[in-house]
């Protein structure tokens, strides 16, 4: 393999962190978690004029944020998700304009290419769906996609193609929303990990970081991967996997596509800098836990539908996992001190996939260097989409998780939403398809679209 040592992804999460020299003793609203839902969330409370703390225990964008591929894709959603995720779209669209920042956005596309008649079939059945959110999605015969993708070598029969779908650089983007927030009064704090929530009489009284407690009223969870651990602190089942994606970025090289293609072989999106971020097409890996068991029944229409990629692995995640206490003294370290970034190895094998497939789909690519390589652990709800809204008994204690792999997209558009809900304002978004009680209430579980 011919990973050379380049962290410009890497960079996110590496680096000294400075823990805060003070933090404030009141906000109106505490966010817990620096992804792009936190940072986005922050944002849009911030330019209301609310007072917003946002407490981050490693680096801004140092888990998923800063992982992720990079598509911004209303293609082939969930449907509950397409409001949501055409605002994201429409924000993504002035971000730059509005923050005075690049973070490498723009609509290059986005395809889904077919081998067979089936899989062309099964794409103009989404087709329907597009047509009534005004989305610019076609199917593409074999012609139309060869003027679009310069040199493959596949045997592909036609492509479901989003011209209004974009991409933009993961590593800059929530960064850049998280001084965004700063410049309009948001206080970001990094390097400070919340240990738990303080309540009086049912309602939510302070947030108890390690750097010592934040009086509120309102909280908002968006701590990723993490969220099931903070809310079983509290007594609150969160069902959550996760699953770790690998994934590298080559040096810059010829034009091959604008945007991004998945082939069941490869994932390939273009970046700013010329290069394309890359990942196997049909591998996810999940290393067994103690929540696989906890939650088989609710996951299994999930892991079913990914049954050919599914890839489990029984180790050290399990252990981790078995050993994470359940409850802590709030003046004591908790697991999230222990561990500040959430940083999974990139598989070896997994990698060596991608060479090879991307060798084979895209020759001219052969000679390309790979220069860096990461792996991120995708968080994922039962049904694929996100859980949002108030939970618990705890009055003021909100959740907003489980974006799975698609959260990076619709992360603006989820801030602009949530800011509404934590103030209480009319919201263009109905959040009611996301509550958590939707899995407990003995709705069927029906996910509609990948992890
Ligand atoms: C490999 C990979 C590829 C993906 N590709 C795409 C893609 O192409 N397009 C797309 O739309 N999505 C993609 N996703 C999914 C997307 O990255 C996530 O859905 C999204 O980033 C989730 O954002 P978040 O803010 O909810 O969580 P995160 O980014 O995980 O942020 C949560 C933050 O909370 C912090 N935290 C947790 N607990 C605490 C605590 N107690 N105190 C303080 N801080 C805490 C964590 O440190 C973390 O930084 C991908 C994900 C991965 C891993």
């Amino acid at each position: 393999m011919d990973v050379e040592n380049s962290s410009i992804v890497a960079g996110t999460w590496s680096g000294k962190l400075t823990p805060p020299e003070r933090i404030p003793n009141r906000a109106d609203i505490v966010i817990i978690g620096g992804g792009i839902v936190g940072v986005s969330t922050a944002w849009f409370l911030a330019r209301q004029g609310v007072d917003v703390v946002l407490c981050e225990k490693g680096y801004i964008a140092g888990e998923q944020s800063g992982r992720n591929w990079g598509w911004i894709r209303a293609q082939g959603r969930d449907p509950r998700e397409l409001p949501m995720v055409l605002e994201s779209q429409r924000i993504f669209r002035d971000l730059e304009t509005e923050i005075g920042e690049s973070v490498g956005f723009s609509q290059g596309g986005c395809l889904y290419t077919a081998r067979n008649e089936k899989q062309l079939d099964e794409f103009n059945d989404w087709l329907e769906l597009a047509r009534d959110h005004d989305i610019d999605t076609r199917v593409l015969d074999r012609n139309e996609l060869s003027t679009l993708v310069s040199g493959a070598e596949a045997d592909w029969c036609g492509a479901m193609y989003t011209a209004s779908d974009g991409r933009a650089e993961p590593h800059k983007t929530a960064p850049a929303i998280a001084r965004a927030a700063a410049r309009s009064g948001a206080t970001i704090l990094t390097a400070c990990a919340v240990r738990g929530i303080e309540s009086s009489g049912g309602r939510v009284s302070s947030v108890v970081t390690e750097h010592g407690a934040i009086q509120t009223s309102v909280v908002l969870c968006a701590a990723g991967a993490w969220t099931s651990v903070f809310c079983r602190s509290l007594n609150i089942a969160v069902p959550q996997l996760k699953v770790r994606g690998t994934v590298a970025r080559t040096a810059p090289a010829d034009r091959i596509i604008d945007g991004s293609l998945f082939d069941e072989r490869i994932g390939i999106r273009r970046r700013e800098d010329g290069g394309y971020t890359v990942a196997h097409g049909s591998v996810l890996d999940h290393g067994i836990t103690p929540a696989t068991f906890r939650y088989a029944f609710k996951f299994l229409p999930a892991l079913m539908q990914e049954i050919k990629v599914l890839r489990l692995r029984f180790g050290k995640d399990f252990f981790e996992e078995l050993a994470m206490p359940h409850h802590w003294e709030l003046d004591e370290e908790s697991p999230f001190e222990r561990q500040r970034v959430l940083n999974p190895e990139p598989s070896k094998r997994v990698l060596k996939g991608i060479r090879k497939n991307m060798n084979a789909v895209f020759p001219q690519l052969a000679n390309v260097s790979i220069v860096e390589a990461w792996a991120g652990m995708v968080e994922t709800s039962p049904d694929v989409v996100p859980m949002i809204g108030e939970v618990g008994d705890l009055s003021g204690f909100y959740i907003a998780s489980g974006f799975s792999g698609h959260g990076f997209g619709i992360g603006p558009g989820a801030g602009k939403a949530l800011a509404a809900m934590l103030t209480g304002a009319d919201n263009p978004i109905d959040l009611s398809p996301f509550k958590l009680s939707r899995f407990f209430d003995g709705s069927p579980v029906r996910p509609m679209s990948t992890i």
